[in-house]
């Protein structure tokens, strides 16, 4: 019969430029239902083999390897390096997981290197510690851009990057406190710049600050909002170097006013 072919019968017609269903829950429930048929599927090779068939369904050819603790990365060639499934407080490990390895398909999707060489260029004129973040900047500002850009390709994905941002501020708050032995939102932060680097960090993963920070800070940050909001709403990953460059110039000047802003 005419139009019933292999196509036919897989093919969802989607909004987005991929024709065929690549929803992120049809990862997890098949993770789950692997995991709990045999606990020793999670990290093994057959869970690999089954990152790898979702990877390929946006970026064919990606070959998925299990990585070091805390690594999560697209090496050259596209080689997707994710560490196997880990329990973490507060959050659903085959969730996180597939959700981690979604985020790096993102990558390889809407992520693109035009104008990299010239951002980082333009990063070594600063301090060693603004260079540092202009990266940092750039890097949360790309991730919050290209899941802009999949929610309008799959809008049923939505949940997945939200929850990765999520765990990202989790994390940088903890090791705010750890190093800094104090609470990230207060008005009085003992170190001002840090506090701009965890509000930029939360503001823009997970799109809103409504946290206590200090009034030079809410300052700083109100300055930098339509460089944010211009940067995210960019169709290309370099919409997003030129974001995080603004940012950078921005926190240039204002350093020494930051700097006064704990000494009395
Ligand atoms: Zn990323």
């Amino acid at each position: 019969m005419l139009g019933a072919g292999p196509l036919a019968e897989r093919a969802i017609p989607r909004s987005g430029p991929y024709h065929l269903a690549v929803l992120v829950s049809e990862l997890v429930d098949r993770m789950r239902a692997a995991a709990e048929e045999d606990p020793t599927w999670l990290g093994s090779e057959r869970n690999l083999a089954l990152l790898e068939e979702f990877a390929a369904e946006r970026a064919p050819g990606t070959v998925v390897r299990w990585g070091q603790s805390g690594q999560r990365a697209f090496a050259s060639g596209g080689v997707l390096s994710i560490e196997p499934p880990v329990e973490l407080a507060g959050y659903d490990s085959i969730f996180i997981h597939a959700a981690m390895a979604h985020h790096e398909v993102l990558h390889r999707v809407y992520s693109d290197d035009t104008g990299a060489a010239a951002m980082s260029g333009r990063l070594t004129l600063y301090t060693p510690y603004l260079t540092t973040l202009g990266e940092q900047v750039f890097n949360w500002l790309e991730d919050v851009r290209m899941a802009r850009m999949e929610h309008a390709a799959e809008p049923a994905n939505d949940d997945y990057p939200v929850e990765v941002h999520r765990l990202s501020v989790d994390q940088q708050e903890a090791l705010y406190q750890s190093s800094l032995g104090e609470q990230p939102w207060t008005t009085s932060p003992t170190h001002p710049i840090a506090q701009v680097r965890i509000a930029l960090a939360k503001r823009i993963l997970c799109g809103e600050l409504d946290d206590l920070v200090a009034p030079a800070v809410a300052r700083v940050m109100a300055e930098l909002e339509p460089e944010i909001s211009i940067a995210i709403a960019s169709q290309e990953t370099n919409g997003a170097r030129g974001g995080a460059l603004a940012v950078v110039a921005v926190l240039a000047r204002e350093w020494d006013e930051l700097r006064r802003a704990h000494a009395h």
